[in-house]
């Protein structure tokens, strides 16, 4: 057959990369793949995940991507979702049905809350909120199907006793499920502690450039896996090509990015206890922070993140003004990028003890630690 040209710039030279060995896999982009016969094509199993089918069911960048973050979460699977809220809200839809009992810590993240009471509630599933430092406030029923944990608190930073609350849930024959946002593979392995799931926030320190939004979530359990596999795939959900090979790069630093975040961060918040003008600095690290002492039984080192509670004396227009004027931390929510960032949030935020003042979140990034202090210092003398 000979072909008019158009068409032969179609059907030649459409590759085999099997043999391809580079850093980087490369950017894998795809709806259609193709099969080499109908037998073939009937022979299919779209929902092994052990080939190439459809794009949106994997491409050779996102098996690489779920196989390094698998292995970085000390999981057996994993799959990575459109963003870190989504993979909370695939495991919810997974496991939960009308009359489903979940526990959720009274300061979970913000979204997850939202999602929480916006929807599920909506949809016949009650809710139990708990004191994460507190393991007499979890009331288990015959219902109880699943734990969210945190380690720790998003904007307060309560570390909580992780092994114990996980005991404590599996005693009851739930589920627990770690948002492992703030540990990211590197403060602790989530299945050390036999957490049944993982979800991780690739947006934060994974990615780390700040601009791409990603999660995943990694089990070890081979049902709960295959559960969620479906639910994924019924739901449509994928994730760009492109999108996972950042990720994958960040993935290649993400270590030593963790470590210095964190080095910075230690540094800024003992500066910060130091103030007058500072009522308390909320990091685990701290031993004056609560849970300091799981934090220091059960992780080997500490996000960039932090809470600073100012004295009572300042007023929230004070401290608004403490935050514009700093110049290098800038407002902006997320975390785990280059730049630094500070929001203040007043005393808006769930606690577990009332605010003595009000509350500011800072996201250290990569800048020299002396020129964030010296910042801080010339906001501070501001206040
Ligand atoms: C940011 C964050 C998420 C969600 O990640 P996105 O990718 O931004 O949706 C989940 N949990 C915690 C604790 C977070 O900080």
């Amino acid at each position: 057959m000979t072909l008019k040209p158009e068409t032969a710039l179609l059907h030649t030279a459409h590759g085999d990369v099997q043999n391809f060995e580079a850093v980087q896999p490369g950017t894998f982009r795809a709806s259609s793949v193709f099969f080499p016969s109908m037998q073939a094509w009937r022979e299919r199993d779209w929902t092994a995940k052990s080939g190439y089918i459809y794009g949106p069911h994997g491409t050779p960048t996102t098996f690489a991507l779920e196989a390094k973050v698998a292995q970085l979460e000390g999981a057996d699977h994993c799959l990575v979702c459109p963003s870190g809220l989504n993979a909370i809200a695939l495991v919810y839809i997974t496991l939960l049905r009308p009359g489903d009992e979940l526990l959720v810590p009274i300061n979970v993240y913000t979204a997850n809350r939202t999602f929480v009471t916006q929807e599920l509630m909506g949809w016949g599933i009650n809710v139990s909120i708990y004191d994460p430092t507190d393991l007499n406030s979890l009331t288990f029923t015959d219902r109880t199907r699943l734990v969210w944990v945190e380690a720790p608190c998003s904007m307060t930073f309560e570390y909580p006793d992780l092994p114990a609350l996980v005991e404590l849930a599996h005693r009851h024959g739930a589920l627990v499920a770690l948002d492992n946002a703030w540990g990211a593979g590197i403060a602790f392995s989530p299945f050390d502690f036999d957490v049944d799931i993982s979800v991780h926030a690739l947006t934060k320190y994974a990615s780390g450039s700040a601009d791409v939004v990603m999660g995943a979530i990694t089990t070890k359990d081979k049902s709960l896996y295959d559960a969620l596999k479906l639910c994924y795939m019924r739901l449509g959900l994928n994730v760009s090509g492109p999108d996972a090979e950042s990720v994958l790069k960040g993935l290649a630093t993400l270590t030593l990015r963790y470590h210095a975040h964190d080095q910075s961060a230690r540094t800024l918040a003992a500066h910060l206890r130091n103030s007058a003008k500072v009522a308390r600095v909320m990091h685990p690290a701290l031993e004056d922070s609560v849970g300091h002492q799981f934090w220091s039984r059960d992780c080997r080192a500490a996000a960039g993140i932090f809470s600073v509670v100012f004295d009572g004396r300042f007023s929230e227009a004070d401290i608004d003004r403490f935050v514009d004027s700093l110049r290098l931390f800038r407002i902006g929510f997320s975390w785990g990028g280059p730049v630094s960032l500070a929001v203040s949030y007043g005393k808006s935020v769930a606690t577990l003890q009332e605010l003595e003042g009000e509350l500011v979140r800072f996201s250290v990034g990569l800048e020299a630690t002396s020129d964030l202090i010296a910042d801080i210092d010339q906001a501070l003398a501001r206040l």
